[in-house]
């Protein structure tokens, strides 16, 4: 079975990255997000195992030392993380996977799998960040004020990704990442892992039956 690709998805809170990958597996087949785990509140809306897997800090701290994390990382003050499983189940299976994690589990997964695509969304203004944080409607006045904060410290890292996405229209966007996707799979490489009996037979002596 011919491996997927891992694509890491890292924005600052708010550029619109869950709306575009939760579209983006829509519109696609054979792609999967990863479902990370997290120590911070659910959401109003937000179902567990679905969002995330909400956990609480001992059984997170628990799983770091069980060295059960693919990458972890903590982001405003929680934890947050991917554990192996999450990851290795879906790319043993062929397809690819998607992680939608911050800065610093990016930097941890590029280190373990070096021909991970990594994507890096922008929001089109800072006053755009702060509306739609604000319009989202899920974050206290702190919490978003906290986020804003964090959102420069986070695009400083933007350097260290393969692609920038701006999303601006959110149909401009979608078909950006869309387009990542499908070349990927258009590679020399991942066509060869897939097309093997095909190019066999292309190219093989025997006589064609015609
Ligand atoms: P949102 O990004 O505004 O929807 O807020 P969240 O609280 O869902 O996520 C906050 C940050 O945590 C984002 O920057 C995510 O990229 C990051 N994050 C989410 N899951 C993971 C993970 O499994 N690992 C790491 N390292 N970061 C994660
Ligand atoms: P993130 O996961 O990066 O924090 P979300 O996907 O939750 O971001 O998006 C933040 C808010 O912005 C949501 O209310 C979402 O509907 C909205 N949004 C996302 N993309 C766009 C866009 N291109 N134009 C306008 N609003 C957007
Ligand atoms: P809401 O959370 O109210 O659904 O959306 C918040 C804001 O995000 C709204 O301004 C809405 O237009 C925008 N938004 C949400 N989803 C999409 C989308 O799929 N496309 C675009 N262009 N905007 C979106």
């Amino acid at each position: 079975m011919s491996q997927g690709t891992l694509f890491i998805v890292s924005a600052p809170s708010g550029a619109g990255k869950t709306s575009l990958v939760r579209e983006l597996i829509e519109s696609l087949d054979g792609i999967q997000v990863s479902v990370s785990h997290t120590t911070r509140a659910k959401r109003e809306g937000e179902v567990d195992g679905v969002n995330y897997h909400f956990t609480h800090v001992a059984d997170f701290e628990a799983m770091i030392e069980r060295g059960e994390f693919f990458e972890y990382a903590k982001v405003f003050d929680n934890y947050y993380g991917t554990s192996r499983r999450a990851a290795q189940t879906v790319l043993d299976a062929g397809q690819d996977v998607i992680l939608e994690i911050d800065w610093q589990g990016a930097q941890q997964v590029r280190e373990q799998i070096p021909s991970a695509v990594s994507i890096f969304i922008l929001p089109p203004s800072r006053s755009e960040l702060e509306r739609r944080l604000s319009n989202r409607g899920t974050d206290e006045h702190a919490v978003i004020a906290r986020r804003m904060r964090d959102a420069v410290s986070e695009m400083s890292h933007f350097d260290e990704y393969d692609y920038l996405v701006i999303n601006d229209d959110f149909t401009t966007a979608l078909q950006a990442l869309q387009s990542l996707v499908i070349s990927r799979r258009l590679t020399r490489e991942a066509m060869q892992a897939r097309h093997a009996p095909l190019l066999d037979a292309l190219l093989s002596q025997a006589p064609s039956v015609e």
